[in-house]
């Protein structure tokens, strides 16, 4: 183990002390020349202790740690962390769960490794691979992935930096789609073609928590990508389900899963429209309205804008949403926690002027953890709210 010093400067230990994962630029006292993107560097505090083993970025966050310990990154290091995530998951009972068989298996920062989200879609995995660093390691990634997963089909990596990259370390399947299970329902899943990996499995929980209200309801799933939150609403009894999403693709993936679950039906419509204008003519239309958009802010600089975002949409379906309506409001924009949401969504209610509660609040699953020492690795808030 003999990598490269980064020394940070005097007081600037405390955040690593306390088992952070990121070192800012402005931290850092002096490094070697040289250093390229990925390196894996040793940190040490200015009077020479040990901190820990991270890998090099040039930018903000120039340092993403990847252990507290003196460790060598090889074989072993990548079959600890992976086995770690792995039998967690095993405990929270998703791995070989007869019922629902797509789950997160790695969540980056959540499981203490910066760069790397794994989901496992069947006998599948889509590896997205966030930062160059862990390129070198992929196929040591893979290979422990394999053994974990005996009857694994494929393996197929994203890079986020570079999509022309994009295919198969191991399999390839025959094709890029498999039909995925959550719970009763069934969506297709096309990893090479679908955002993110190809399915939000972050919001299983809440699709099931709003399901519960929608019986003999009319519902709106704005912002619907493949219809997650439509099929759940239909499979609960709704009387009728609007999937609205300005991606054309996406709403004709959402009409496949309809008739994936429940043939040609006429309860169901998909409307390929921006959910800004749509949310303006919708006056008294739903009982439940569903808004569940993109980050808006991704950084800290578009947090102004952003909030404008969400404080118009929620503005929009509070006015309009049936007298006793139902209104599940997320955000997945890690920037804007949940104070802040919950502030938005105030403003939001105080000027449409009604009687608004707040049933529940939700967040992400068990299978996207939040890392306690990593207030960052928590994104998805979401507040399902009774309109009077
Ligand atoms: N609720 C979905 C995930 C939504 S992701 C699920 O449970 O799977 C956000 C979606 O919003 C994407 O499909 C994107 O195409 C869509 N989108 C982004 N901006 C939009 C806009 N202005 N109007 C309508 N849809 C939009």
């Amino acid at each position: 183990m003999n990598y490269p010093v980064v020394i940070l400067k005097a007081g600037k230990e405390k955040s690593l002390l306390q088992r952070h994962l990121w070192v800012f630029s402005g931290a850092i006292h002096s490094k070697p020349d040289g250093l390229q993107e990925g390196d894996i560097v040793q940190v040490q505090s200015v009077i020479g202790h040990f901190l820990g083993i991270g890998q090099f970025y040039p930018g903000s966050i120039m340092v993403r740690m990847l252990t507290f310990e003196p460790k060598s990154i090889d074989h072993n290091f990548w079959k600890q962390k992976i086995l770690s995530a792995y039998q967690l998951r095993k405990q929270l009972g998703f791995v070989d769960n007869p019922v629902t068989n797509a789950y997160r298996l790695i969540h980056a920062e959540g499981d203490s490794i910066p760069g790397l989200i794994a989901d496992v879609y069947a006998n599948n995995i889509v590896l997205q691979i966030q930062l160059k660093g862990i390129v070198p390691y992929i196929q040591d990634i893979a290979d422990i992935l394999c053994e974990c997963y005996p009857k694994i089909e494929s393996i197929y990596v994203q890079y986020a930096f570079d999509e022309r990259k994009n295919g198969y370390v191991y399999g390839p399947k025959k094709q890029d789609k498999v039909i995925i299970q959550e719970n009763e329902n069934c969506f297709y899943v096309d990893w090479a073609n679908g955002q993110k990996t190809g399915f939000f499995i972050d919001q299983r929980e809440n699709r099931a928590w709003i399901s519960q209200y929608c019986k003999d309801k009319t519902v709106l799933n704005a912002f619907s990508y493949n219809g997650g939150f439509s099929v759940y609403a239909l499979r609960a009894g709704a009387k009728e389900v609007h999937s609205v999403d300005s991606a054309k693709k996406a709403i004709a993936e959402c009409d496949e899963n309809i008739k994936l679950n429940f043939g040609n039906t006429s309860s169901h419509k998909g409307i390929v429209a921006d959910c800004f204008d749509y949310l303006k003519s919708i006056d008294n239309l739903y009982d439940i309205i569903i808004l569940d958009p993109p980050a808006f802010a991704k950084h800290i600089h578009s947090l102004k804008n952003a909030s404008t975002g969400y404080k118009q949409i929620n503005l929009q379906a509070m006015r309009r949403i049936r007298k006793g309506g139902i209104l599940a409001t997320f955000s997945c924009s890690q920037v804007i926690d949940k104070d802040l949401f919950r502030k938005i969504i105030f403003g939001a209610a105080v000027d449409a002027n009604r009687k608004i509660q707040i049933l529940h609040q939700c967040t992400q699953p068990a299978d996207h953890p939040i890392n306690i020492y990593h207030p960052e690795s928590e994104y998805l808030k979401g507040l399902i709210l009774y309109v009077e």
